[in-house]
Formats: C-alpha cells, sequence, structure tokens
C-alpha cells in the first residue's frame, strides 16, 4: 500500500460557492478552537463559506494558548525556507516526509505575514525590526515571538476575538463532538454530545494532540487525542503514534505548576542545564530527543527526580510569563536553579494525511494541527514548526474542504455510540503510558499495554512495539541504534487493525 496520496498540487484557489445547493447545515464543520481550528475557520469564511466550529473547553484550556515559544518562519535576511527545511529534516531523523515539510517552509512566511494582517502583533526589537528568537536544532534565528513567552495566548485571543466577530463563524462552545457522521464511507457531519447532528461538505478535525496519555505532562487535560479515535471510528488511518516528543524542560516538586514548561527559547538566550554536582552535561541547543534523552540518562544513573536550570544570566524581562509563574510558585529564577525534568509534550503522529489535510480512508474528512500527521516532523519535531503547521495546513485543509461537493440528499441518520469512541484516560492509563511508553521503552514493559483499556493506549504501545529501533523521540532499550531499513517508513495503523504496517511515504 502507498502512503496517503496528494493528488492535487498546490495551486490558485478557485472561487468557493459557499453554500451552494444540498441539505448542508453549514459548508465546513471545524472541531478545535485551538490555532489550527480558528485559523482554518476564518480561512474559510474569508472564502464565503458558513462555518460551524465546535470546541469542547474553554480557550485557555487549548495547548495553543500554552505556546511559549514562538512560531517558526524563515523571515530573516540570513535566512531561506531552504535553510529551514534542512533543519527540520534534521531534526526528524530519517522520517521527514519531504514534500510535507518543504510546503510547511515555504508558506510559513506568508501565513505569518496573514496573522500580522489579522492584528496579531509580534514582538520588535528597539529599532523597531522584527525580533527572531533562537531555539534547538534552528540553524539561524527564526522564531516570531508574540509578548515574549506569551505567544499563544497572544495569538489565541486575537484570532478567537475575529473569529466571533465574523458573521459567517457559528461559534459552538461547551460542545464536544461525539462521533462522525458518514455515507457509504464519505463523511457527511458530526453528531454532538447532546445528540444534535449538524450537516456540512466536510468536517475538518483540530482536536489537538494526546499528550495528556501520558502522567507527567505539559499539556491540558483534553488532550488526549479524542479526535484520532473519532476519524478512526469512522474509517481513517493513524499514523506514527510512536512518536512522541518528551520536552527536556518541564518544572518538577512544584505543587501547582507540575509540567509547566519553560521553553526552550529560555536556553537559546543561554540558560543551562545542570546536574546535582553543578556540571554541565549537554549541548542545551541541540535538539529536543537528545536533550530529554541526556537528561534522563542523568536521571537514570544518580536516582535524582531532576536536574536544574540556570537561568540567572537571561533577562526575565525576556520571559514575563515563564518567570511570573515561577515566582507565583514560590522560585526566584534570577536568584535560584530550577528543578527540570523531561515531560510528554507533543504527539508527532495522528490522523494520516495528505498534503491538504485529507484523512487517509475518509473522503470528507480533513485533520489539521497536532491531531494531524502528515509525517512532517518525522521522528522528533524541530521546536516552534507546530504552529507554523497549524497555519499553513490549517489554510490548506479549509480551501480543499471548501471544494467537497455538497451533498445532494438528507443527511444520513444516525445515531451516538452507546459507548463513547473517545474517552478520557483513567489515572491508571496515564500512570501506565509514563512508565512503560515514556523515555525508553522496552517490549516487556510495552506487552502489558496491549491489556489497557484505553483505546488510544494500545495503540501507542502496539506502535511502539513494531518499531524495534531507537529514532528521534522513540527510543527502545533493546534496539539502541536507528536501523537504515527503517529510514522513511512510516507507521500505519489502517481502520479496524491492531497490527500496525511500516509503509514508505512519498
Ligand atoms: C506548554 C506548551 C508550550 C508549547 N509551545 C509551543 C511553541 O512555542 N511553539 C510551537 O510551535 N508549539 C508549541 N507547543 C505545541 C503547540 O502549542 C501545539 O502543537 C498546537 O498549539 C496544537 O494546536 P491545535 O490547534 O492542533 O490543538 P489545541 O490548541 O490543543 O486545540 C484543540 C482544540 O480541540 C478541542 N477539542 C478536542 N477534542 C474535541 C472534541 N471531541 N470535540 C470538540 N472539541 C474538541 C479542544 O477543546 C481545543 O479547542 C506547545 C505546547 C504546549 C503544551
Amino acid at each position: 500500500m502507498a502512503g496517503p496520496a496528494d493528488p492535487s498540487p498546490e495551486r490558485a484557489a478557485p472561487p468557493h460557492r459557499a453554500g451552494g445547493g444540498g441539505a448542508a447545515a453549514a459548508d465546513l464543520i471545524v472541531v478545535g478552537a485551538g490555532a489550527a481550528g480558528l485559523y482554518a475557520a476564518l480561512c474559510a469564511a474569508r472564502e464565503g463559506a458558513r462555518v460551524a466550529l465546535v470546541s469542547a473547553r474553554p480557550l485557555a484550556e487549548t495547548a495553543s494558548y500554552w505556546a511559549q515559544g514562538g512560531l517558526a518562519a524563515a523571515l530573516a535576511a540570513e535566512d531561506s525556507p531552504e535553510r529551514h527545511l534542512e533543519d527540520t529534516v534534521t531534526a526528524g531523523r530519517g522520517l521527514v516526509r519531504h514534500s510535507a515539510a518543504e510546503v510547511l517552509c515555504e508558506q510559513a512566511p506568508e501565513r505569518f505575514r496573514d496573522l500580522e494582517a489579522l492584528g496579531v502583533r509580534f514582538d520588535a526589537d528597539r529599532h523597531g525590526n522584527l525580533a527572531l528568537g533562537l531555539e534547538g536544532g534552528h540553524a539561524v534565528r527564526r522564531v516570531a515571538h508574540a509578548g515574549g513567552s506569551a505567544t499563544g495566548r497572544r495569538i489565541l485571543r486575537q484570532l478567537s476575538a475575529v473569529a466571533a466577530g465574523h458573521p459567517g463563524i457559528e461559534v459552538l462552545e461547551g460542545r464536544r463532538a461525539g462521533a462522525l457522521a458518514t455515507e457509504q464511507g464519505r463523511c457527511r457531519g458530526l453528531l454532538l454530545d447532546d445528540g444534535r447532528a449538524i450537516d456540512a461538505r466536510a468536517v475538518l478535525l483540530a482536536t489537538g494532540g494526546a499528550a495528556a496519555l501520558w502522567s507527567r505532562t505539559t499539556n491540558p487535560p483534553g488532550s488526549f487525542g479524542s479526535g484520532l479515535m473519532l476519524a478512526r471510528a469512522a474509517g481513517a488511518t493513524l499514523a506514527d503514534l510512536e512518536f512522541v516528543q518528551f520536552h527536556p524542560t518541564a518544572v518538577v516538586g512544584l505543587p501547582g505548576r507540575e509540567g509547566f514548561l519553560i521553553s526552550e527559547a529560555v536556553r537559546g538566550e543561554g540558560a543551562t542545564l545542570h546536574d546535582a554536582r553543578g556540571e554541565r552535561f549537554v549541548d542545551e541547543l541541540a535538539p529536543r530527543d537528545a536533550v530529554a534523552r541526556a537528561i534522563f540518562g542523568v536521571l537514570a544513573s544518580t536516582g535524582a527526580t531532576a536536574v536544574h536550570l540556570d537561568m540567572r544570566g537571561v533577562d526575565p524581562d525576556r520571559f514575563p510569563n515563564v518567570v511570573a509563574a515561577l515566582r507565583e510558585a514560590g522560585l526566584d529564577p534570577a536568584a535560584e536553579r530550577i528543578p527540570v525534568a523531561p515531560a510528554s509534550h507533543y504527539v508527532m503522529g495522528g490522523v494520516a494525511t495528505d498534503l491538504h489535510g485529507r484523512a487517509d480512508g475518509v473522503p470528507g474528512l480533513y485533520a489539521v494541527g497536532e491531531c494531524a500527521c502528515t509525517g512532517l516532523h518525522g521522528a522528533n519535531r524541530l521546536a516552534s514548526n507546530s504552529l507554523s503547521e497549524c497555519f499553513v495546513y490549517g489554510r490548506r485543509a479549509a480551501l480543499a474542504g471548501l471544494d467537497e461537493l455538497a451533498a445532494t440528499g438528507p443527511p444520513a441518520a444516525a445515531e451516538l455510540p452507546r459507548e463513547p469512541v473517545a474517552p478520557a484516560p483513567s489515572f491508571q492509563t496515564r500512570a501506565a503510558m509514563w512508565r512503560h511508553a515514556g523515555l525508553e521503552r522496552s517490549a516487556e514493559g510495552l506487552r502489558p499495554l496491549h491489556e489497557d483499556p484505553h483505546p488510544l493506549a494500545r495503540l501507542v504501545a502496539a506502535c511502539a512495539l513494531s518499531r524495534e529501533e531507537t529514532r528521534g523521540a522513540h527510543a527502545r532499550a533493546e534496539f539502541p541504534e536507528s536501523d537504515a531499513e527503517l529510514d522513511g517508513r512510516h507507521t500505519l495503523v489502517a481502520p479496524g487493525e491492531d497490527r500496525p504496517r511500516a509503509i514508505a511515504w512519498a
């Protein structure tokens, strides 16, 4: 089987016939109001489409709102999309789907300018020029911030204000997608958790990631992969679920702040990592997998629960919300080192899509943002590429979704399934995932996860077990090296199947 096809090359967007014919209640349903969902909804509405935007949780509980670092785009004079691509491919450890990463790096600058046009104000230096930050794995300064480390919050507040005022967008807040409605294999709409059905030309999932399936996480509790399970139940293929990025520097041991993330950008500005003896032990600007694994190694060999981040030399005004949060928790980063350790942060895997966000296996269904897997991150996401992905692919999928034909008949009768398709994980599942599917995995630890009650936990374990090598974010104790035979081979789980297959994507 070939990977998800991408039959339609990038083209000038044709005029969209919003609302034309059929029984659709909306042209496009967008599920999720993080960066990907809000921006996709706006892109569709700006084309004249009627959009239903469904969001389970308030804005402040999306991962997008919590984003600190920024968004990566080749904006500096000495930078180029080619250099950005080179760094993305290097970080992805032989697994980046080149075509998908190329789209990201080429189109990120354009999306950045559109965000500015929508009213997002990015940080400038004292001469009024755009201030770009340096982060791990980037060869040049390439990361745009807003409000220092409040980037996600600033972007989301502005996008949600514009979306709320747009007459083409109906916001359904506090509503959860309970199931996707399909007819002869095509997605025709969805069912909300209150039993209401909405019919549309296309449904775009922007439901975020699944890092909260692990107990120690930087993510909001709602990030448990509900979109992945909805898509799978509708017949979509999932990909690369074994690749879960562990952020190296999440705060340890502070009640109420456990897992609070200290952005990579802080290390970009000179913060250093130290073991219990005060020695530095890693290049702080190496890609995330390397830094996280080095910390894991120190913790495993010493029995310590944390290493220490020294940010005393960093200007506190550059990271006002990080500094404020630490001070609130009783730590003064200007005077003392901060205890940190890795935490589950970002899932590279998701609903397998083509380069326009089309879900593999279900016409009319799209996935963008962290719930999608285009293959662009490979085995390890380059820092700050995910917000850029939300905007680049959010727009591409929204426009492609509007090209779907409107349904001609009445919506298919559909009912909510008796059992929730996408249940929240229990405390036990989350603890077991941290123990057995964490920074280092082994067959012995992963096998019992096959019996876990949570369906996504079982699939992650199956994918992690099937990949008998160490690559990027996925480390197997019994297979400490990468296997060259698996270069470019993604792990696909077809609907209804539990056994993943390793397949090369074009
Ligand atoms: C602390 C932190 C810092 C980060 N910093 C950066 C950074 O600096 N740069 C960067 O590029 N990336 C960063 N990331 C990653 C990045 O923020 C995320 O990958 C990205 O924001 C995901 O956006 P999204 O729109 O796909 O999902 P989210 O922002 O998570 O939004 C998901 C939405 O889907 C809704 N939803 C979920 N399930 C359902 C359902 N069944 N029905 C209805 N609604 C549903 C949720 O309520 C929410 O509205 C960070 C992540 C975290 C946690």
